[in-house]
Parts: C-alpha cells; structure tokens; sequence
C-alpha cells in the first residue's frame, strides 16, 4: 500500500479511537446485533435508531427469537422508522437462517450477502465488523469523504461513479483492521467531514485532502441525477360504530406494504369533499349505512416520502350501522388500535385525535 494511504489510515484510525459515539452496536461483535443496527440505520439517523434498536434487540435477542415471531408483531417493533420493506426482509431473513444455517448468523461474505434485503454495503458492514473480513464498506458518508480526499467528480449515482469508488475503497481499506477502519471512515463522514459547514480547519487530514487543497470541498461528491417527486392524494376514513373501527392491511407492491391503515379512497388529484362523496369508492364504503356523522375537523397534512409526496385528509366518522362492504376489512374495538402497526402518516392522524 501505499505510504500516503498508510499515513492517512493511521490518522483516520486515531481521530476515530478519540472521536467515537459510543454506541450500544460497537460492544459486540454479534452478527446478528450488527446486522440489525445496520438495518435500522439504513435511511435513519442513529439519534432515531437508537432507541428502536435497544427495543428491538430487547424484544427479539437473536435470530431465533426474530424467526418465530410473528410479521405484525415486528412489524409494529418498526413502527415509526420507515421504509417497512425493511423490517420484511430481516423477518423473512431470519428465518432463511434458521432454515439454510440452523439458527446460526452466516459468517461469510457471499451467504450474508446471500439474505433477504443484504446489499453489498451492509454485507461488507457485517462481515467487517463481526468478523474482522477485509470488505470495504461504501455508503454515502465514504462516498463523500473519499471524493473529498481524492478531489474525484465522478457522479457517485453512477454506475462508472460506483464502480470508481468501490475499487477506491478496496484499495483504501487497512485489510488486517478492517473492522475498526471501516467504521473509522463512516464515522469521520458523519461526524467531521460532513455534507456542509464541515470545520477543515480542525481536520486531520486536512494537509492530505485534494479538494482542500483545489477549494472545491462543498462541490463534492457530485450527484447526476435528481429524484422526481409523484404526488398522490389520499382520503382516509376512521370509522367508528358502537365501540368498533375498521382497518385494513396494505397489500400488493406498494408504500408501507402490511401495515394497517384506515379505509382509504385514493384519488388520482385534489378533490373538495363533494366531489369526494360523489366518487364510486364513497358511495361503496357508506352504502345503506343512513346517517354519516363528522365527529370531528377533517385532519389534513403533507407527508413527504422518498419519491412521494402524500397529500392526505382524515375523516372522523361515527355511523349507526356499517356497509357490508366493509365486513373483509379487520373490526376491531377503537381503543385496540395502538396495538397495530401503522405508518407514520396514520399516527400523525391518531396523536392530533388524541389531543
Ligand atoms: S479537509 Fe475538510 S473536506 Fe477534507 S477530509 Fe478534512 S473535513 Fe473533509
């Protein structure tokens, strides 16, 4: 290797020894208990996974324990934390482990790599830091600390940008350590090298860093593309009727897939509440109830998901008696609902209600 990388291995090693969170997943070496921190901190900050990991492991300690549990019931554990299809593929991985490696976290590259919802990233992350494995780890805290360093352009959502940078990683790794370097260098793009204001005068690499050097460091890394943003607008409907309400559990290749949510009719644009209660779905969803009570405001918000913004409108309603077409749909008594895992957007809904 060469000296230069050796030198600033060294220094990334020593700024992290002083500089470390101390965080509840680097006291182990559990596969398991890294695999579900990595998870967890997928799309979310470690001051919101925190908890949620302390509560999960509590819950489900091993890989067994998250085999044999039921979907729901990790489910409503994820409740909260977004991008659910998470909390599905650890659960389905769980069990893959106790069906192909009898119950035992796999300890290879390839067959961790191998489990439902393992990319190459939590992959490496894994067999790293459990197992000391020489796989460098590339996620968006390396991308931007490694083009800084380098002063590379190349966009990182690329599939040339990702290729660069894997091999760049590859050849930046301390092979013998690579447990503590790759947690090093995530650590220094979170906490020193950060997306903007990030304080280089205290840097300390700063007398190593390309993009110092050139004064480019806030145009770095580049991005090519931007993200477009669908709008969808959602009605939804919180029946209550004699101490019951009604749910229904998202199916099919869609947001928020086997969480619970009130009935719902989806429009393709804004629409006034008569025009609402003009549509097909209303009319089904209160045939032949008679008398439909607003108990309450309509609630409405913007909920902005990755490549979605929801426009969303809660209606509380009281009837004297249900539409049949209602009767799939899961009855259940109205203060039994905290006990069912529902998107972020519903317990917005259920808080304002509370108030
Ligand atoms: S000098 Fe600034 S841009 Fe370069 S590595 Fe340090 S913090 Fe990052």
């Amino acid at each position: 290797m060469e000296e230069r990388n050796e030198l600033l291995i060294t220094r990334l090693e020593r700024w992290y020894a002083d500089h470390a969170r101390d965080l509840p997943w680097r006291h182990t070496d559990d596969a398991y208990k890294i695999w579900v921190s990595e998870i967890i901190l997928q799309q979310t900050r470690v001051a919101q996974g925190y908890d949620y990991y302390l509560r999960f492991i509590e819950r489900f300690p091993d890989v067994s324990s998250l085999a044999a549990a039921d979907e729901d019931e990790v489910m409503k554990y994820w409740q909260g934390l977004g991008y659910y299809s998470r909390a599905r593929n650890m659960h389905a991985a769980a069990r893959d482990v106790v069906a192909r490696f009898a119950g035992h976290f796999p300890s290879t590259y390839d067959d961790i790599r191998s489990l439902k919802g393992v990319g190459d990233y939590t992959a490496a992350a894994i067999a790293s830091i459990a197992y000391n494995l020489p796989h460098a780890v590339v996620d968006g805290n390396v991308y931007r600390v490694l083009s800084r360093l380098f002063d590379v352009d190349i966009p990182i959502d690329t599939p040339d940008g990702k290729r660069y940078f894997a091999e760049l990683a590859g050849a930046m790794l301390h092979r013998e350590n690579a447990r503590v370097y790759n947690q090093a260098i995530m650590e220094f793009g979170a906490l020193q090298c950060v997306p903007s204001g990030c304080d280089c005068e205290q840097c300390p690499v700063q007398d190593m860093c390309a993009a110092y050097a050139a004064g480019c460091v806030g145009k770095l890394p580049v991005k090519q593309g931007k993200v477009s943003m669908k709008s969808r607008y959602f009605y939804y409907f919180a029946i209550e009727c004699n101490g019951s309400t009604w749910l229904q559990k998202r199916v099919g290749n869609d947001i928020w897939r086997n969480l619970y949510e009130f009935p719902l009719i989806e429009m393709t644009r804004e629409v006034d509440f008569l025009e609402l209660q003009q549509s097909d779905a209303y009319q089904k969803l209160f045939e032949g109830v008679g008398r439909v009570t607003f108990t309450a405001q309509p609630y409405s918000c913007r909920h902005v998901l990755t490549h979605r913004i929801i426009y969303a409108t809660f209606y509380t309603v009281h009837l004297d008696s249900v539409s049949s077409n209602i009767s799939h749909l899961t009855q259940l008594p109205t203060t039994d609902i905290e006990r069912y895992a529902v998107s972020r957007l519903t317990e917005m809904y259920l808080q304002w209600r509370e108030k």
